[in-house]
């Protein structure tokens, strides 16, 4: 993430699909934008420094939910504590963990950080989908997406960052024509860019990936929970759950060595049934 200073917005709405990762990446950002010093990259030098990296800057509020909800009392003391202008740090920083929790009284709350602007102050509202925020608070931040490349899967499938966005080229073109072009030509994507079979696995993989996230976003559940759980929640989304089905039977069916021909018009063809 490249912020400049002069650009800096008042507030930023950001989803993203790792939360706790984006926060050690906005920490960063926040020593980058206070540092008094000439920054460079881990300034372990300086006090300032040192206080956000470990939690102890008083300038700086994280606020989560407090069980279900973020409440309208985490807000009210979130404002009485920057009600100072702050002492060590350029700004007062709140970060809103899971910021779809704020309900009708805590976001009404937030609204006066929102609509009069102090220069003061910067927040951040992060959540796994930006789709749910009250539009009170969307409509007065500026809207980021963060998503962090799942290194596990990388190191799953054995392949390069660089490898995974060729594949991911060819996913995009390959998915965007699913329901359009005929079977052939839609075929030939697969073929032409990737002959060998291991190949196909590793784009399938991929796609299982994609749909996978999709499904966890709409059930706005953090992004590695267990496959199990996901099954148990089925009858909430069965298209999702259909199509994963699909991509799993797929890569089954790639292991028993079945034509791949077959293999990616039977693909093509139940694909289409879903969406109907
Ligand atoms: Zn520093």
């Amino acid at each position: 993430m490249k912020f400049r200073e002069k650009k800096l917005a008042h507030a930023y709405l950001i989803e993203t699909n790792n939360i706790d990762k984006l926060i050690i990446d906005l920490k960063k950002l926040i020593t980058v934008i206070n540092c008094p010093h000439e920054y460079q990259e881990d300034c372990h030098k300086c006090n300032l420094c040192n206080l956000i990296t470990k939690n102890n800057l008083p300038n700086l509020i994280t606020i989560e939910p407090d069980g279900q909800m973020i409440k309208k009392a985490q807000i009210e003391d979130l404002k009485t504590a920057f009600e100072t202008k702050p002492i060590y740090s350029k700004y007062n920083i709140y970060l809103i963990k899971n910021a779809e929790k704020l309900n009708g009284s805590s976001a009404n709350a937030m609204l006066k950080f929102l609509e009069e602007p102090n220069e003061g102050i910067l927040g951040f509202f992060l959540t796994n989908n930006k789709d749910i925020i009250m539009p009170t608070i969307k409509s007065r931040c500026q809207t980021l997406v963060v998503n962090y490349q799942n290194d596990n899967l990388l190191a799953s499938l054995n392949i390069t960052e660089s490898k995974y966005l060729e594949y991911q080229e060819i996913i995009k073109n390959y998915l965007s024509q699913l329901k359009t072009a005929n079977v052939f030509s839609n075929k030939e994507i697969v073929l032409t860019k990737l002959p060998e079979r291991n190949e196909v696995e590793v784009m399938f993989k991929i796609i299982f990936e994609i749909y996978h996230n999709h499904f966890l976003k709409n059930l706005n559940k953090p992004y590695d929970i267990e496959l199990t759980k996901i099954y148990q929640t089925a009858e909430k989304n069965p298209i999702i759950i259909k199509k994963l089905n699909i991509i799993a039977k797929f890569l089954q069916n790639l292991r028993y060595n079945v034509n791949m021909e077959l293999l990616l018009d039977k693909f093509i063809i139940e694909m289409r049934n879903i969406d109907g």
